[in-house]
């Protein structure tokens, strides 16, 4: 086995790959560039080598300078993880010219993948199942569109030289043909320098199911069973899964055997993925070969139980496979979600910034998370703004999923967009729930996961009131507790008030939309209930918090959520998807202790805007006092009871600092 392995990648995947290596006793050493001088890789590496500026092209992309640094610190072997140089033939025959192990594939099985349809080739004569089309030399357009008219629309064109979904164009009818032939080999030529196109069947309803497979250079191999990655947006993946759910023991056998056919066809070492379409009856086809450790590998860790990289590291030092074929079988199912700072409202435009809070979900047996970064790292410009995969297991799909839910309810950041919430609806989606999934499965149920459509509030507006009021009370509860007079009435949170009903006003917005909120508190016995009203209807609720979870009885129907507070946003994960709420007002109901004169503070920094009052009148309650601005929404100030305005401290057209006292305020009663 290597004493000392380079890692020639960064964020989580090399952090992912020093994990190991360190539980092997094998030193590591890292690479960085000048943005990463700081990174969490580096500070995990036992050595680092400094190799270039912030840009991929002038850092991890160097070839040279990745391989000076392994020769100086005399590291065996070099760890490519994915993307960066880890398909990149080139690479690795400087590996071998200058006796560095490559842990990855030959040479030869680079080549031969690289290209779609010499893959194609390939796997034509080793019996794989392709998609029906044409992929043959002759490129001109009368004979590719021949081939579409044969097979009958829709057909789907691609660059053999395509990834990432460049170079693939839909067409639904023989008179769409020369317009898309043309696009297609525009998009290409000018993405991959190279113009060759294909033609296939294009299938309406696939899925996308990939075959994780082994090899050693001992002629063993394996498959360690499928992974689910339906679930895609402009053909990256968001959401996978294994093992693949409806999938009979047949299907999954013929699909292992053939994916390793496919691997045995290209002399194949060390891991691999085989990607295939699988349509709805049951036929499936290649589509790619993957010479390399792909993102979503833990989810087949965790159903099967063994560390893929561990086997990497076997494999490339030599060793035979760690298990057979009839040793590897599958235990419950797992799930990846890629977290991602990116804004999903907005294309998925990726969005860069610093990490100013970081918390992730706990880790168990059952919570996986892979990640590269830690609270206050920056998510630059310069690459992938992938911030961790969380990964989760149970016995089977239905838990693992409220896993999942659970865990990404847990995930709190805050500073850079992220594409959390967006996950959470999705997870939590019927159809998702029910594995109706194909791979336009996004697109097809955008106004679930995007909630384009106004969500019902009925229940959500009096639970996050709820919320509220008893986080209110229980601040009280805590300050009362540390007073000298605990059984002062000032401090008791029991609705206890004299000749007053106990009423908070809240006001809630929700996707710009203003909502007042009365909440009248009861007694009950020793505890309390509440009236709440919003638009008019008044229902009967009750709840406690424990930890981050508001339990509510909303009119005697139970329900749970997670809150995430966030200074005056707070985001409720409920079963129904996460809606957000921003608290415009303070809680004039409020008796924490630290507003005792009846003075009206500004809820944020904002603009004053109308100022409805003047010094000396005599006021109701709810009656609005001032209009503020902020974040392009107006914010009502109004009166928390009847009384006296005493003083007012803003003019029309100030700029008023959040928590800044607005209005001194005498209550009728004081
Ligand atoms: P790339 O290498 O550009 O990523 P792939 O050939 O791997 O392209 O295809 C990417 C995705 O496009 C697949 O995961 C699948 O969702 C879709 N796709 C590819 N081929 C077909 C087809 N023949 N019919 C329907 N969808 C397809």
């Amino acid at each position: 086995m290597f004493t000392k392995i380079l890692i020639a990648n960064r964020g989580e995947i090399a952090c992912r790959v020093i994990k190991t290596a360190r539980k092997m006793g094998i030193l590591t050493v890292a690479v960085y560039s000048d943005a990463d001088a700081d990174s969490l890789h580096v500070n995990m590496a036992d050595e680092a080598i400094h190799i270039g500026g912030s840009p991929s092209r002038e850092s991890y992309l160097l070839s040279e300078k990745v391989i000076e640094a392994a020769k100086r610190t005399g590291a065996q072997a070099i760890h490519p993880g994915y993307g960066f140089l880890s398909e990149n033939a080139d690479f690795c025959r400087m590996c071998a010219a200058e006796g560095i192990t490559f842990i990855g594939p030959p040479v030869a099985a680079i080549e031969a993948m690289g290209s779609k349809s010499a893959a194609k080739n390939i796997m034509e004569a080793a019996n794989v199942p392709l998609v029906p089309g044409y992929h043959g030399d002759d490129q001109s357009e009368a004979v590719i569109k021949k081939a579409a008219d044969d097979m009958g629309y829709p057909v789907l064109l691609k660059a053999t030289a395509g990834g990432g979904g460049k170079g693939m164009r839909q067409v639904w009818s023989e008179d769409e043909f020369s317009e898309g032939f043309a696009a297609a080999k525009r998009e290409a030529k000018s993405s991959f320098g190279d113009d060759t196109m294909l033609v296939e069947k294009y299938l309406t309803q696939p899925r996308h199911v990939e075959i994780q497979v082994f090899c050693d250079n001992h002629q063993n191999a394996v498959y360690l069973f499928e992974r689910d990655c339906s679930v895609q947006r402009r053909h990256q993946k968001v959401i996978e899964e294994a093992p693949a759910f409806s999938m009979s023991e047949e299907l999954r056998a013929k699909m292992g055997e053939s994916a390793i056919k496919s691997a045995q066809a290209i002399g194949y070492q060390g891991a691999g993925t085989v990607e295939f379409l699988l349509d709805i009856d049951g036929s499936f086809y290649f589509m790619e070969m993957n010479t390399r450790l792909q993102v979503e590998h833990p989810v087949t860790e965790l159903i099967t139980g063994q560390d893929l990289v561990e086997w990497q590291l076997r494999v490339a030092a030599g060793e035979v496979l760690p298990k057979a074929q009839d040793e590897l079988k599958i235990n419950g199912h797992a799930f990846e979600a890629r977290i991602y700072a990116e804004d999903p409202n907005n294309d998925f435009l990726p969005a860069t910034g610093t990490l100013d809070f970081l918390q992730p979900p706990v880790e168990s047996e059952f919570v996986r998370v892979d990640t590269g970064v830690r609270q206050g790292d920056e998510v630059s410009v310069f690459y992938d703004p992938m911030i961790a995969k969380l990964i989760v297991w149970d016995e089977n799909r239905e838990k693992a999923l409220q896993r999942m839910a659970k865990a990404l309810s847990e995930y709190r950041i805050s500073g850079v967009t992220t594409n959390i919430d967006f996950l959470y609806n999705l997870a939590t989606s019927a159809p998702f729930v029910n594995a109706d999934i194909d791979t336009g499965f996004i697109e097809k149920n955008q106004a679930l996961i995007f909630h384009e459509n106004e969500q019902a509030l009925a229940g959500e507006l009096p639970m996050a009131a709820l919320y509220l009021v008893l986080s209110q009370a229980q601040k009280a509860q805590t300050i009362a507790a540390k007073t000298n007079d605990p059984f002062s009435p000032w401090n008791m949170t029991n609705a206890w008030r004299l000749n007053e009903a106990n009423i908070h006003h809240i006001t809630l917005a929700h996707n710009g939309t203003e909502y007042p909120i009365v909440v009248e508190q009861k007694r009950q016995g020793s505890g309390s209930y509440y009236l709440i009203t919003v638009d008019g209807q008044t229902v009967d609720c009750q709840g406690r918090i424990e930890n981050d979870t508001l339990y509510a009885s909303i009119d005697g129907y139970r329900s749970h959520a997670t809150i995430a507070q966030n200074n005056n946003q707070i985001s409720l994960y409920h079963q129904k998807g996460v809606f957000n709420f921003t608290h415009v007002l303070p809680d004039c109901g409020d008796n924490t202790g630290d507003d005792k004169h009846g003075g009206l503070v500004a809820p944020m920094n904002g603009t004053m805007v109308s100022v409805l009052v003047k010094a000396g009148d005599s006021v109701k309650a709810d009656q609005p006092l001032m209009i503020m601005e902020a974040m392009k929404m107006e914010h009502t100030i109004r009166a928390p009871s009847n009384g006296v305005v005493d003083a007012i401290y803003y003019n029309n057209g100030d700029m008023v600092d959040g928590g800044a006292e607005l209005i001194a305020f005498t209550p009728e009663d004081a």
